[in-house]
């Protein structure tokens, strides 16, 4: 069964449609603390949203505990007074994103791997996200400009890896994807195709039939990196859109955000990787914040990261153990901490 909002269940065993679930988003803070029973909260919400508003699917919403502030879903989503501060050290463009354009919509920073930004929108807005300050409006591939981005990668024999990432590159119509993979039909050197969403998480009912026989029709290896912070964003609809994913025949990898008071303690860690791992997930990385205007307050130490790391090497198997990374702009690759 599906939630489709507080209190409705739907019966069918379809999945609901997806793009009815984007549309019913949360985007009213006072709504959301109304629903978990913090309505008292109301008055510290910022009168501005500093450009990025609230959004979170009903879906995700259900898995906040009631009456908990401190609820870890729920701080990755609500906007905050603090991220109205200007702290020094934190920009727009944390990553040197701009300076790695080689093609409208095509970042390619890495031997091997060009990153397509194939859509700039997302289910959710998560507070701590780069996207924030993107200037997405210019730089989308997907906005009809397919051709510009894979001609790009048609040049670059060297690139034998493209990733799909955004925003969200799953916010967009399968029937986009599709255009997408018949432009890859005659990229030979192109071998793996790799895909970096939320949308499993956030709104499983994404990977529906008609999506999962696309993943499964393509020639490419596929993976497909999904993005929880904390074991509480998983409930059986995760575990299930997890798993057509993996009988498409994808490899399942996880990154995280470390995230003050979200997921900066060891237990917390570990459940997420054990959690990972019950749903055929393998941890992959662990990312130290992007330092972006507006997210300084969930930054954690690289000293208490570390000594993090040491507690999880401690008690997983090292298969559950993430790498902690931080992307600095102009590396050849994330920097291992
Ligand atoms: C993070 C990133 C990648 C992927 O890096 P991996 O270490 O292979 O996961 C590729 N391109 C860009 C631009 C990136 O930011
Ligand atoms: S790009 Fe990822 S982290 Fe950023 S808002 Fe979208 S889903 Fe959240």
């Amino acid at each position: 069964m599906i939630t489709a909002s507080p209190g409705a269940r739907i019966t069918s065993p379809a999945l609901a449609d997806w793009r009815q679930l984007w549309r019913d988003a949360i985007t009213d803070g006072r709504e959301l603390l109304d629903l978990l029973q913090l309505s008292h909260l109301a008055d510290r919400l910022p009168a501005a949203d500093a450009g990025f508003a609230l959004r979170v699917p009903r879906g995700f919403a259900a898995r906040m505990r009631r009456g908990d502030a401190h609820d870890p879903l729920l701080l990755q989503v609500l906007p905050q007074l603090a991220e109205l501060d200007r702290v020094p050290g934190f920009a727009e463009d944390a990553v040197g994103d701009m300076a790695a354009r080689e093609a409208q919509g095509v970042l390619h920073k890495y031997q091997g791997r060009a990153l397509l930004i194939a859509s700039g929108s997302c289910a959710i807005n998560c507070r701590y996200c780069f996207r924030r300050h993107f200037p997405y409006g210019d730089e989308m591939a997907a906005a009809g400009q397919w051709r510009h981005a894979l001609e790009h990668v048609r040049q670059d024999t060297s690139i034998t890896e493209l990733i799909l990432s955004g925003g969200d590159p799953l916010s967009l119509a399968t029937s986009k994807l599709e255009e997408l993979s018949q432009g890859l039909a005659d990229l030979p050197h192109v071998t793996r195709l790799r895909i970096h969403t939320r949308l499993p998480v956030v709104l499983p009912e994404r990977i529906d039939g008609p999506f999962v026989e696309w993943l499964r029709s393509l020639p490419h290896q596929k993976v497909v990196v999904i993005h929880a912070n904390h074991a509480n964003e998983f409930d059986a609809d995760v575990d299930a859109a997890c798993t057509r994913l993996r009988d498409a025949g994808a490899t399942l990898l996880n990154q995280s955000v470390l995230l003050r008071g979200i997921n900066d303690d060891a237990d917390a860690l570990i459940a997420l990787s054990e959690r990972l791992f019950a749903a055929g997930v393998l941890p992959y990385y662990l990312h130290q914040l992007d330092r972006v205007q507006g997210a300084a307050h969930f930054e954690v130490d690289d000293a208490r990261a570390q000594s993090l790391m040491t507690s999880m090497r401690g008690q997983l198997p090292g298969y559950l153990v993430p790498k902690l990374v931080r992307e600095v702009g102009g590396d050849p690759s994330k920097r291992a901490l």
